[in-house]
């Protein structure tokens, strides 16, 4: 039996009972599709790393209606410090920016993979948020096994993760379609980004001043070389160079008329007309449709910006074809 229901007020009590009870639960937000579990209950974070055969070293994003002092420990933090977080938070919240602070206690040890930082955002969808409202902080990792390319929509949840979830809420396809941007914010104030995502880095810099280069070993443990994979090869390189037996990701209707004159079939175009945030909402649909065609490798050209969304673009697929 399929587990995606209508968001209706009673599949959203549903949902939260699941999640005091311990269970999982399908949980659309803007970015894309979390796996939600309780904050409260590690056994239930222990699930989710189980259903996502995720490694215990990447931690969890905790999902919260507002910046939440039982969670989040700001005391070492300066005035700027401090400044640095209320302006990023009235900048993007509730929104694709998910800020890495000093947690308290009361964030389990394995949601944060036992690092003395937590990852935490307010998401903008309706359904996240009053699931949020019913349940209380809720960790959401995407919904799909570890390493895959993550779901925008209901259905892709149900074909990632089956009946390891308990509950998928359907709040349609997801309006931005990549990951949050995630920054940490240290004591002093600094802000460092540790990966591009829906919210433009611009914005943030226009926000609270330039980033400050990563000091740390690796900040953001998921920040793996090989992320985002569909099952077929992503080979990076200029249509030019390809012919026939793959299929296509391409970024304008003049690229897959490239494309289509070097034989690649299926051709995936999610803006015609190239616009980066149409793009990044059809992105991870498309290369899950490309997978399912059975071709032999998906071509992809290199983006044509840094800019905007293009960085978030960019970081995706080059991570998709890293193996
Ligand atoms: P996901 O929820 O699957 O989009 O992945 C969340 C990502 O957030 C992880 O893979 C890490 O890269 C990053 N992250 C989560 N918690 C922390 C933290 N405390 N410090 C640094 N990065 C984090
Ligand atoms: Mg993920």
């Amino acid at each position: 039996m399929s587990t995606v229901h209508a968001p209706s007020p009673e599949n959203l009590a549903r949902a939260a009972a699941i999640l005091r009870a311990g269970g999982l639960v399908g949980m659309p937000t803007e970015t894309v599709y979390g796996l939600a579990a309780s904050v409260a209950d590690p056994l239930a974070i222990a699930r989710v790393f189980a259903a996502k055969e995720r490694p215990l070293f990447d931690p969890l994003i905790v999902h919260v209606a507002r910046l939440d002092p039982a969670l989040v420990d700001l005391s070492a933090f300066t005035a700027a410090g401090r400044r640095a977080v209320e302006r990023l938070v009235a900048l993007a919240w509730p929104g694709p920016l998910t800020l890495v602070l000093p947690r308290t206690a009361a964030v389990p040890d394995l949601a944060a993979s036992g690092l003395a930082t937590v990852a935490i955002r307010a998401p903008a969808h309706p359904v996240a948020q009053a699931l949020i409202g019913l349940a209380g902080p809720l960790v959401a990792p995407s919904a799909n096994r570890f390493g895959r390319i993550s779901p925008t929509a209901a259905e892709h949840v149900a074909q990632e993760l089956g009946d390891r979830v308990d509950l998928t809420l359907d709040g349609g396809p997801c309006p931005i379609g990549v990951e949050s941007t995630i920054v940490a914010v240290d004591p002093d104030g600094s802000v460092v980004l540790l990966r591009p995502g829906g919210m433009p880095v611009e914005a943030i810099v226009a926000c609270t001043g330039p980033l400050s280069p990563d000091r740390g070993p690796v900040r953001a443990p998921g920040g793996l070389p090989s992320h985002y994979a569909p099952e077929r090869p992503v080979i990076l390189g200029d249509f030019a160079d390809f012919t026939g037996e793959a299929g296509a990701l391409a970024f304008s209707a003049e690229r897959a008329a490239v494309a289509a004159a070097r034989g690649l079939h299926p051709i995936a175009t999610p803006s015609p007309t190239g616009d980066p945030t149409e793009l990044a909402t059809g992105l991870f649909a498309a290369l899950r449709r490309l997978d399912a065609s059975g071709c032999l490798a998906i071509a992809v050209e290199p983006v044509p910006s840094h800019d905007g969304l293009w960085h978030a673009i960019g970081d995706r697929l080059r991570r998709a074809a890293a193996r």
